[in-house]
Formats: C-alpha cells, structure tokens, sequence
C-alpha cells in the first residue's frame, strides 16, 4: 500500500468554549502526521448528533482525507459524551476500521484499574472498544502508521498500549522533537454535525512556551487528610508529580523542556490573523519567564492569554509591572485567562500538594485587580474558572456553606474573576491518578465502595457534598 492510500481522522467533540478556538493538540498532531509523514490527517469536531450514524462521518472522513482507508484517534473528550463515543467506536470497529486512544489524560478511559482482574467492583477498562491507546509525541506516531499502512504488527512501537494474548502491553515513549512543533495547519478542522459538513474557522491560536510544568517536574511525597465525616483519624501518604488533583506531570513523566525563543518565534509567526493582528494562548505555567521577550520581540499581537501559578505572579511583580509598560506601549493585552487558584481554605490546597497558602491566593488576586487597574488596556482578568475546584472529599458542611458565602462576599472572587457566573468543578479522581491510591485505601479502611463510572472516574461522596446543591448559592455554574 503506498503511503496516501491510508489516512488519520482524529475524532474529537466540537470545542468553542473559547470562540474561534480548535481542539489545539489534535490541530498539532495531524499538521505533524500530514507535513512530517506524508500521510493525509485531520481533525474531526464531531457533534453527538452525528455520532449515531458512524458510516455517514466515515464517508465524510475518505471525502475529506482523500484515501479509502482510515483509521480513527479518539482524542480530548468530555466525559458526558464518553458513553456515545464507546458506541460509535465499536460501530467503527465492527465494520474493520481501527480505533485508538490519544492524548492527554486518556489513560484512565483505556486502562483497567489495578487489581481489577480480582476485583469486578473495579474499573475493567475499554480494552475491547478501542484497539490501543497511543501516549507518545505526534511524530512517534508516524512509524506506528508506516507499520498499518504496511500491514505489519504495529504492537511493538514506541507510544503504544495494547491487549494482546490476556496481557497489557505498554511501550516507553519517545521524547518530543521541539522542531516539530512549530508548524500548525490551523485550517486542518471539519464540524460535522448532522448534515452539516464545514470547515473549522480558528482564529485564536496556541503558543506551547515550554512542554510540562516545572511543579510538576519532579515527585512530591506528601500526607493526605481522611474524608470528611468518616471514622479514619490517620492521613495517607501518596506521591504525586506536581499537584494531586492534576495529571499533567504523569501525562509528560516528569519531564520538562522550555522552548528556545527562536522557537517560540516561529509559532507566533504561524498563527491564524484575526483583523491583521494575531491572538493566542500561551501553554506556559510561569508565562513571565517568556512574556517579556515575546512582547519586545513580535510585532502584530493583539492578545495573549496566559495561565499561571498564583505564586509565580507574587514572586515576578517587577517583571510583570515592565512587560505591561511594554505592552502598553505596543497596544498588546495581556489577559489572566486561566490563574490556578483552586481553593481559599488551606486545608483543600494541603491535600492538593498546591505549594500555595489561601493568603497567597488572595494577595495574588489583589496584585491582579491592582495592577489591572494600572495598566488596564495592558491587562485585563478574563471572566473564567480560574481552577476552583469544590466540593472535595475533605470539605465539611461548614467548609461548604464558607465556600457558598465566599464566593460572592470576598472583595475579589465574584468582583473581579467570575462577575457573572462563579464557574467551579467537583475534584475529578480518575483511577489512574495519585489520588486514586488515597481512595482505594479509604475504601479499605471503611469498608465503603466507590461507584466507578464509565470514563474510569471513581465517584466519590461524603455526606456533605451530598447537600452541596442545596447550599450554593444561586449563580454557580458546575463545569466539567
Ligand atoms: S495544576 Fe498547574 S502547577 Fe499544578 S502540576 Fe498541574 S500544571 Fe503544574
């Protein structure tokens, strides 16, 4: 089979939290498997109203590529749509299509839990939907579809995870090539949504200023608190790499590469223009160790949107208080999209390993408002989520009625970071994730079991969150 005879859609559910926003990672890959493999590949916004039709999105996926044989990456998808997902790929698969897992935070939904060959109240994984799940960078994946399209065993590649003969097979990783992932096809997206059919307009791009987080860059052994309300006095050690709540630094092993700027220039240069004038993301954890170098060094910027940790606004004052004089002066906004705040009870930020106390949050918050008062056009704080996360295991009612009232009582929170809607999610413990080791052993202590769904998330409750909705005020958005 010659190399375009064979394609990858990369199947994902349509993004538009943010508008004129891809799937960003997906958008990579394909660009890396089309330009660096030769191999037609793009990215699919599938609407869950297209997904019970699986051979009406197949044809548009041959039309699209060019090729008659696909194979199918599932990739970046919300857990409400999970179940429609499993459906359509088993569809797929009975049909002779091969179907896999891949990206960030897709362990959890493919693997079985540990133990779960002796324990049916375990997660028994997606083993069957789904004919492997591949960790790796994109350009890794180009041997892996050189053996398809050869029609050679592809078991043995670097990246992949598979089933075979009762056993799990799970091979290393390669590292990423920082080369590669300079060049996106912002223009490489198709939403399909019943019979609609069109191309993805991206308008806002992503700048990667360092791959992995340096928190996260090395492990941490730490004590976790029981749950709430239960009989269990003694705390629990688990190791995590960064923050508990977070599987980034298990998604990159640890591993963190900071991107030469002449590399970061080029993905500046690359991005879509919105009215001549270019506006992105930067996927940086501490952003002002490269903010004052992209501000001085490209023109044609309009908005950058940032996250950061809260500590590495307190710690950076004067470098950020210069690189807003800069972006003044050259018309740029800066924009505090996403700070990880997470919580204001220090009890919650402990057992999240976050490395920051609730006055750090606050005083972080207080900078912010300061500064976007000084600065304003320069800075503005996005109306976002901002990382909170509650209800958790370890809030009592009372911590939960604090929470409640917090939310609009504290002089920033409602004020400045969530105006309209206060956006919070319930903490997430998938059972592949540190926290997980923690829940399993309280299930041990208490005799209690924990529902596990079916992305592979362990349901935790304690009788508290239980009454969390009546508590919260109105005006709380859940987000997943
Ligand atoms: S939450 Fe942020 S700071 Fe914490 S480990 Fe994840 S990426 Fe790093």
């Amino acid at each position: 089979m010659k190399k375009s005879q064979l394609g990858l859609a990369i199947v994902t559910q349509p993004h538009d939290l943010y508008e004129g926003v891809g799937a960003y990672s997906c958008q990579l890959a394909a660009s890396i498997i089309s330009k660096y493999g030769n191999y037609p590949a793009a990215v699919f916004e599938v609407a869950p109203d297209s997904l019970s039709k699986p051979q009406d999105v197949v044809n548009v996926c041959k039309e699209r590529l060019g090729v008659e044989k696909v194979i199918f990456g599932f990739s970046l998808m919300r857990d409400d749509y999970f179940s429609q997902i499993i459906q359509f790929a088993l569809d797929l698969k009975e049909h002779g299509y091969l179907t896999f897992l891949a990206g960030p935070s897709c362990q959890h939904r493919y693997l079985p839990e540990v133990e779960a060959d002796q324990n049916p109240h375990g997660f028994q994984g997606h083993l069957q939907e789904f004919d492997f799940l591949y960790t790796g960078p994109a350009e890794g994946f180009i041997p892996v579809m050189d053996r398809i399209s050869a029609d050679e065993g592809y078991t043995s590649c670097q990246g992949i995870t598979t089933f075979k003969n009762n056993q799990i097979i799970k091979n290393p990783s390669t590292c990423p090539n920082l080369d590669y992932l300079t060049y996106v096809n912002w223009k490489n997206t198709v939403l399909v949504s019943g019979r609609r059919v069109s191309e993805k307009k991206v308008s806002m791009g992503v700048v990667l200023g360092q791959w992995g987080c340096p928190y996260a860059s090395y492990e941490h052994e730490f004590q976790v608190d029981p749950p709430a309300g239960t009989n269990i006095r003694e705390q629990y050690a688990i190791q995590a790499y960064g923050c508990s709540f977070c599987s980034y630094g298990k998604d990159t092993g640890g591993k963190l590469y900071p991107f030469p700027y002449a590399n970061i220039s080029r993905q500046i240069e690359g991005l879509p223009l919105s009215y001549r004038k270019r506006k992105f993301w930067l996927s940086h954890q501490t952003p002002f160790a490269v903010l004052p170098y992209i501000v001085e060094a490209n023109d044609g910027i309009k908005e950058i949107y940032i996250m950061s940790r809260a500590d590495h606004l307190l710690n950076n004052k004067e470098t950020i208080e210069q690189t807003l004089r800069e972006a003044k002066r050259k018309k740029i906004t800066i924009v505090a999209g996403a700070i990880g705040f997470e919580s204001l009870l220090n009890k919650i930020l402990r057992n999240f390993n976050k490395g920051i106390t609730a006055e750090e949050n606050l005083e972080a918050m207080e900078l912010l408002v300061a500064l976007d008062k000084q600065f304003s056009p320069a800075l503005a704080i996005e109306v976002g989520s901002h990382g909170y996360i509650c209800p958790t295991p370890w809030h009592t009612e009372k911590d939960l009625r604090w929470e409640s009232a917090n939310m609009f009582d504290n002089p920033y929170m409602g004020k400045f970071f969530w105006p309209s809607s206060i956006q919070c999610r319930r903490l997430k413990i998938a059972h592949t994730d540190s926290l997980a080791d923690w829940l399993r052993w309280v299930e041990k202590e208490s005799g209690m079991k924990y529902k596990r769904n079916e992305c592979g998330v362990i349901e935790w409750k304690t009788e508290a969150t239980d009454k969390w909705e009546d508590i919260i005020h109105q005006g709380v958005t859940f987000v997943q």
